[in-house]
């Protein structure tokens, strides 16, 4: 495998689906933010200084979680809300709605929110496979293998065909093959594609994923999972959300507020599609299946441009100081555009992690044919520091 490097291109943000008239609707929303109470500081967590890891306390790099905490926002403007927490939280639910279809410049018939970016991709695959069942005939499911796995483990219980499409030596996810299976079948076809891809960060060329969409089939819908998006800084990326405004009916997104906003916890995903789709998918969310705080926390997020910011720009850093590591220990990885990296770490992923675990340190999970590698999550710089520490420690012991 090629030792393919990865340097960061632009401190802007998303720069294809948040241009200037985004950062200036941002900008004023942030002061929206400001009269419910709170300064633009950038954040909570982050500003709390390095701790060497313990055994009670480790350095929690395993699930590809914010170092960040949340906004300050949030902090300041959440607990009025526990007067509310006797009442069902069905307009916090609608206001998140309109909220996130304004964050976009598109109509909230386009927007289901879901109880995180998990239940936006099962409700999306039961209303897919629903697709297939009016039309009496079978749902294959194409993914690339490794990707995230949540989308098999939905789809399986319902008896689909899944084909799992082996990335290249590259890392990148071999859209040829997936094309020809999707062509080649005569049932309903749903492609996930999630980008940038967990585990291996990277992204997928838009020229040759929205030249595909466009000449799919029509029983062809497309599932992309952007839940990492947000941290992606490269003008190469572009959103499917921009495909759906520009008319494509067959792409469904799936977006979060657990990653770049910090706010896994209180569970609040959506999905973005054609109005069609949206309401296909509405029939298999959850009624009233998110919770109170989450919605407000999560309306309150995106009004705070200088936290996002701010969280991108920091893990740009961390981004640098670990491959920078990598390149000078010569373990190879994947170009990541998230808040995670994959890389080579010679030995058995087992090993590995337990000596990293006898460091207080958790990493990501074995990956089907990786073995040698590990997907590790982007701390605070200060953070990635002590794990590239532990890395040149594990070299001078032959570990790596
Ligand atoms: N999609 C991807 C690619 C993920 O990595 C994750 C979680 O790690 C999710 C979706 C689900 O996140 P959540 O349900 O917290 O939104």
């Amino acid at each position: 495998m090629e030792n393919t490097r990865h340097s960061v291109e632009t401190q802007d943000i998303n720069k294809s689906t948040f241009n200037r008239r985004d950062m200036l609707k941002a900008g004023s929303l942030a002061l929206g933010g400001l009269a419910l109470g709170g300064l633009l500081t950038p954040a909570n967590a982050a500003s709390k200084p390095f701790k060497l890891p313990s055994r009670s306390n480790p350095l929690l790099l395993n699930f590809n979680e914010s170092a960040y905490g949340y906004s300050s926002l949030v902090t300041r403007n959440l607990t009025k809300e526990f007067d509310n927490l006797s009442r069902y939280p069905i307009k916090a639910e609608e206001e998140l709605k309109v909220a996130v279809a304004k964050f976009y410049g598109i109509k909230d018939d386009r927007v289901n929110i879901t109880n995180g970016s998990s239940a936006a991709l099962q409700s999306s695959i039961y209303a897919v496979n629903a697709f297939a069942q009016e039309q009496n005939v079978s749902l294959r499911v194409i993914v690339a293998d490794p990707t995230f796995e949540f989308v098999e483990s939905y789809a399986k219980p319902l008896g689909a065909e899944i084909i799992k499409v082996p990335v290249d030596s590259k890392f990148n996810i071999n859209t040829d093959r997936m094309k020809t299976l999707e062509r080649e079948f005569d049932g309903v076809s749903l492609v996930y594609i999630c980008n940038p891809n967990n585990p291996t960060g990277n992204i997928i060329n838009p020229n040759e994923l929205y030249s595909w969409i466009k000449s799919a089939k029509s029983t062809t819908i497309f599932l992309i999972d952007e839940a990492y998006a947000e941290y992606i800084t490269s003008t190469s990326f572009k959103s499917a959300i921009d495909t759906l405004r520009e008319g494509v009916k067959n792409v469904i997104v799936a977006r979060t507020f657990s990653k770049v906003y910090g706010l896994a916890a209180l569970r609040i995903g959506y999905t973005i599609s054609s109005p069609e789709w949206q309401k296909r998918i509405a029939d298999f969310v959850e009624l009233v299946g998110i919770n109170l705080l989450g919605a407000r926390a999560a309306a309150i997020s995106l009004s705070d441009f200088a936290f996002r910011q701010y969280v991108v720009n920091t893990n740009n850093k961390s981004r640098q100081i670990l491959t920078k590591a990598l390149d000078s220990l010569e373990l190879k990885y994947s170009p990541s555009y998230g808040n995670f990296v994959f890389h080579e770490i010679t030995g058995d992923f087992d090993d590995f992690s337990k000596n990293m675990q006898n460091q207080n340190i958790l990493v990501g999970r074995k990956f089907d044919k990786f073995d040698n590698f590990c997907r590790v999550t982007l701390g605070t710089p200060d953070e990635m520091q002590h794990y590239v520490k532990v890395l040149r420690n594990f070299r001078a012991k032959r570990l790596i």
